[in-house]
């Protein structure tokens, strides 16, 4: 049985904010007051990014507007985010969960997700294990996290989140009927407002309602993405946690938009043209990937990715992009996007075709034409032509 864990810091950019100020002399800790970070209200960043427990009594919400949060508390004092810092605190933190385990994967600038199934036969009792860490966190650094235990890293996140701040939550394989069942529809990791409703109107009103749902019956309403949203709500979740070491080399791209937006449309022609890019770097250099992932940065600067491993390692195209739509909906969700990328991993030197029942022949001829549009596109230091490969396979997919 796998043993993850899920470690969140609460209130990530207002607690490292009251720390640099504390270590600057300042003297009073801003976690206690009515207190907010936020961006730049004359740019487009005037949104509430971290709220301190005090001015999450005034009701003030996360990515809510600083014009609304003042009108709730006339006392609210307002301090910029110190990304620099972040950075460099969330690396010091990453450097000490490796002395745990060797992997640690990041899922955002404040969370990490930590697999210690090789390794916890080094300790008693893993329950003591969490509490050791959460305590000596608290010490060493001056702000308190969150750790959610389970079997896997969907149980392991959606533990975190039970209640907060300061704790340690366990939800195994058999607390699953108990722990999440009961909990609204709404709190289900990625699944969106929007979705949320519609399984609502179908009167799927907790989480333990869609895990006992009717396969079939829901496919017809959410097509494909029926089959992960059941399985997550029966705590099913087999991705595995991504250790960033020196021979898991990756090539990532990313894009910070003009605006915001979630428009589907916008967002899959950046996709595939980041495919198409990271596809002409890969056969350059004779490399295939085998684990694709789509990384966000959401409207209020929160870090994200999900990933997915390739049956076949690839450097095609139009296999890069079939398998990023493939996780596009767990990833975006109603998001409004900021910044939006495709990363690959597992890079290999090697093909190793399995036959699957699933996936499409591969078609040797479509290596021929990509080979044909690297060399042009090469030429012209452009990717003008790129799109020509998926109007044709579209085409082709039709007759
Ligand atoms: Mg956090």
């Amino acid at each position: 049985m796998n043993i993850i864990f899920h470690i969140d810091v609460n209130n990530a950019f207002l607690s490292w904010t009251a720390v640099s100020m504390l270590k600057e002399g300042y003297k009073e800790d801003i976690r206690n007051i009515p207190s907010v970070i936020a961006g730049d209200e004359a740019k487009r960043h005037g949104i509430v990014l971290a709220k301190s427990e005090v001015a999450k009594k005034y009701g003030i919400k996360t990515a809510e507007t600083l014009h609304s949060a003042r009108l709730k508390c006339k006392k609210l004092e307002v301090f910029p985010p110190r990304f620099s810092y972040y950075k460099e605190i969330s690396d010091k933190l990453y450097k000490y969960y490796l002395t745990y385990t060797p992997d640690v994967e990041r899922f955002s600038i404040d969370e990490c997700f930590l697999d210690l199934s090789n390794t916890s036969f080094l300790y008693d009792d893993i329950l003591e294990l969490a509490y050791k860490i959460k305590n000596e966190i608290k010490e060493k650094f001056g702000f308190t996290v969150n750790i959610g235990i389970g079997n896997n890293k969907l149980c392991a996140k959606m533990a975190g989140d039970f209640s907060k701040p300061d704790k340690v939550h366990t939800l195994f394989q058999n607390e699953i009927k108990t722990k999440l069942w009961p909990l609204p529809i709404e709190d289900l990791l990625f699944i969106g407002k929007s979705s949320s409703k519609e399984l609502r109107k179908l009167n799927i009103k907790t989480i333990g309602d869609l895990a006992n749902y009717d396969e079939v019956l829901l496919r017809k309403y959410f097509k494909n993405r029926s089959t992960f949203m059941i399985e997550y709500a029966r705590g099913i979740d087999d991705s595995k946690v991504i250790s960033k070491s020196g021979k898991n080399k990756s090539i990532s791209l990313s894009e910070t938009l003009e605006f915001d937006t979630n428009d589907r449309e916008i967002l899959e022609k950046k996709l595939m043209i980041m495919c198409e890019k990271i596809g002409v770097s890969l056969r350059r250099e004779k490399l295939y990937a085998k684990t694709i992932a789509i990384t966000v940065k959401t409207n209020y600067f929160k870090d994200y990715s999900h990933q997915k491993k390739l049956l076949n390692e690839t450097n095609n195209t139009m296999e890069l992009y079939k398998n990023v739509l493939d996780i596009y909906d767990i990833t975006i969700g109603n998001n409004l996007i900021r910044n939006i990328g495709v990363r690959v991993s597992d890079l290999t030197k090697y093909r190793n075709n399995q036959i699957s029942l699933f996936e499409e022949e591969h078609h040797e001829s479509d290596d021929k034409i990509q080979s044909i549009l690297d060399d042009i596109n090469v030429k012209y230091n452009d990717l003008k032509i790129m799109p020509a490969i998926f109007y044709s396979k579209k085409n082709k997919d039709k007759e």
